[in-house]
């Protein structure tokens, strides 16, 4: 390797090392118990018509913990997140191989409403995508279509307080949400993910059309919601999984054996430093310090 590349990728290992060290919250203790699985999934292949997106992911999701996934464009990290609240059901093309348990139940039995899993397991999406309705109407939306029981004036404080965003907008519940900022959009968008009392929230790049500030206040939220809820993240701020996550997929995409369509895959999946700083292969180290982007 020439000299300049392994100095650049040693200050770039360095540089995400001093991340996660200053930041992690992170890595589980070594001698703690593990957390209870949340999600345990087999051996899942995602299929749009005859291609096969993603295949052979097989990892365990704990409570109370956030779960980055990271790789490349077109690895299937979208196509997979999608697959842990029956996201792809959506989409005409797409089918699931595999099994996804979810607290001991196959989330894919024929006897399990979808409605009911994105009630438990929510999704915050890229861009904040709020309804074009009050503030006060995008919150009590979810709990209106489930049916959920109680005081919606109290349900709906309840949730933009769990976003840390009522402060921000008790004096202005009946306003259009499309007048409020970027940011705030998307802590509206987990608020209203949080209405229904999930357990598991999806973020699916919840940051990328965010400023730094933004940001910086959404992975505070996320830091702060883990105690109680469960997190999984698709990130391309690697810095961002660094800051974040406790435990880290590495997703990759190759070609499939009949070279003909790219697959994706994870190529490993361990605790956030181990992945940023002591990685076992050698795709998740060249990743990891930019060699391969
Ligand atoms: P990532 O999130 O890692 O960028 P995606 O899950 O978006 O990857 O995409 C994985 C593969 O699946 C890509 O080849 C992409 O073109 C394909 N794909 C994603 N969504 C769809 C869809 N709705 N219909 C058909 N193909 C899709």
């Amino acid at each position: 390797m020439p000299e300049n590349v392994r100095e650049e990728a040693a200050a770039a290992q360095e540089q995400t090392s001093r991340f996660v060290s200053q930041y992690a919250p992170a890595t589980p203790e070594a001698d703690a118990p593990p957390a209870e699985p949340i999600f345990d999934v087999r051996d899942v292949a995602v299929f749009y018509g005859e291609h096969r997106a993603v295949t052979d992911i097989t990892l365990e999701l704990r409570r109370n913990q956030i779960t980055a996934l990271i790789g490349p464009s077109g690895c299937g990290k979208s196509t997979f997140i999608r697959c842990l609240n029956r996201m792809n059901d959506l989409i005409q093309s797409a089918r699931v191989e595999g099994e996804v348990i979810y607290h001991d139940q196959d989330l894919y039995d024929d006897r399990i409403d979808p409605v009911q899993v994105r009630k438990r397991i929510g999704m915050v999406f890229q861009k904040p995508n709020p309804f074009p309705k009050s503030i006060y109407d995008n919150i009590a939306f979810g709990p209106r279509v489930v049916g959920m029981k109680g005081d919606m004036d109290e349900i709906v404080e309840s949730a933009l307080r769990r976003a840390v965003l009522w402060d921000d907008v008790k004096d202005r519940l009946k306003t259009n949400a499309f007048g409020m900022s970027g940011g705030q959009q998307q802590r509206l968008c987990i608020a209203r993910a949080l209405a229904t009392d999930p357990d598991v929230l999806l973020m699916d790049e919840p940051c990328s059309a965010l400023d730094p500030i933004s940001t910086g206040r959404i992975e505070d939220l996320m830091l702060e919601l883990k105690s109680n809820y469960s997190i999984v993240i698709v990130t391309h701020n690697m810095q961002q999984a660094a800051r974040v996550s406790n435990m880290t997929a590495f997703f990759t995409v190759e070609l499939d054996a009949g070279e003909k369509h790219r697959t994706g895959r994870v190529v490993e999946f361990a605790a956030t430093d181990k992945i940023f700083t002591n990685p076992d292969d050698k795709r998740t180290e060249d990743y990891v310090t930019g060699k391969v982007g």
